[in-house]
């Protein structure tokens, strides 16, 4: 194709919502065989809303979902937004626990992509995140009832985080999500235009298997963490796979960067936006099919 015809094929891709970084970025777009999809933010609303809390013996819903809120105030993850929505709201209202009132201040806090937040929040050390992450670096287990129950939460489609604090498990929370309406049609059509689709998320097999299924996805890749997401990556290029992925989240810019075609969803993080080579304006997956018609039909070749 000719400089022109890609400048022409890069405007109209403005026009449907597809911001792309430079015109060159159409040719890989028309070489991918292989298409990665981040669960949560993606193929997923990401607008999550609390759907249960299950304290531990001997604690309160309501001071679980205090502590829980507090120490998730400072991170953007759709899990965090939720649990701190939900305790905001909860704080607000007048009630009968003289304990309540507005969230208790948070002195640190820090991150650990793909697995949970710490916080000290009113002076004790509160751990929010995934179970596994909380017996294997903090070593605290999950009575056997939570255990059970988080079992039961994801069997029907929740995702699950625990919270403890001073060292004990004080409790468990469940946060749903939804499918994005288009997110079925648009992997029918990436099917149609001969794409592999796989799943990629850091939430858990039952989860991932439900949306994968929901969507008509049967490569379902669970549990990963932001790291492996890239390396998953690499291991499909290596196979000889030209490989795009789409995701939203800080916890996918490694794999974005790392893909033959990173695409962001316009509602995303700054870091996965920059990590792209597109960008998705209107956060829909259906752009990415216009995107490799698009490409196809820019540099001729006949689909
Ligand atoms: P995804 O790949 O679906 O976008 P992430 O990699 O961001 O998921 O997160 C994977 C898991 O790590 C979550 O399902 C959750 O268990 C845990 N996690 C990540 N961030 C947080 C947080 N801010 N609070 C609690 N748990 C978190
Ligand atoms: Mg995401």
């Amino acid at each position: 194709a000719t400089p022109m015809a890609l400048l022409v094929g890069t405007a109209r891709g403005a026009q449907l919502g597809i911001l792309i970084k430079g015109p060159q970025i159409l040719e890989s777009t028309r070489r991918v065989d292989t298409i990665l999809l981040d669960k949560t933010g993606t193929v997923t609303s990401g607008r999550m809303s609390l759907a249960e809390v299950a304290p531990a013996a001997g604690e309160s819903e309501a001071e679980v979902l205090r502590f829980a809120g507090a120490a998730e105030s400072g991170s953007e993850h759709p899990i965090a937004r939720a649990i701190a929505a939900a305790a905001t709201a909860a704080a607000v209202v007048p009630s009968e626990s003289a304990a309540q009132g507005a969230l208790p201040p948070v002195e640190s806090f820090a991150s650990t992509q793909g697995l949970g937040v710490q916080a000290v929040v009113d002076g004790r050390l509160v751990l929010v995140g995934r179970s596994a992450w909380l017996a294997e670096q903090w070593a605290v287990d999950l009575p056997d009832v939570l255990e059970r129950r988080q079992a039961e939460l994801e069997a029907a489609g929740g995702t699950v985080v625990a919270v403890a604090w001073d060292g004990v498990a004080r409790g468990i929370l469940s946060v749903n999500d939804t499918v994005k309406p288009n997110s079925a049609a648009a992997v029918a059509q990436l099917k149609a235009l001969g794409l592999r689709p796989m799943l990629l998320t850091g939430d858990n097999e039952r989860v991932a298997r439900a949306v994968a299924a929901e969507v008509g996805i049967d490569d379902v890749r669970a549990g990963v963490l932001p790291a492996e997401k890239a390396e998953i990556v690499r291991a499909l290029q290596a196979d000889g796979r030209v490989v795009a992925m789409v995701g939203d989240g800080v916890n996918d810019a490694v794999a974005l960067a790392t893909a033959d075609l990173g695409i962001a969803m316009g509602s995303g993080t700054d870091v996965a936006i920059e990590a792209s080579d597109l960008t998705l304006v209107r956060s829909d997956l259906v752009a990415v099919v216009d995107a490799i018609r698009l490409s196809r039909r820019t540099l001729g070749t006949i689909k």
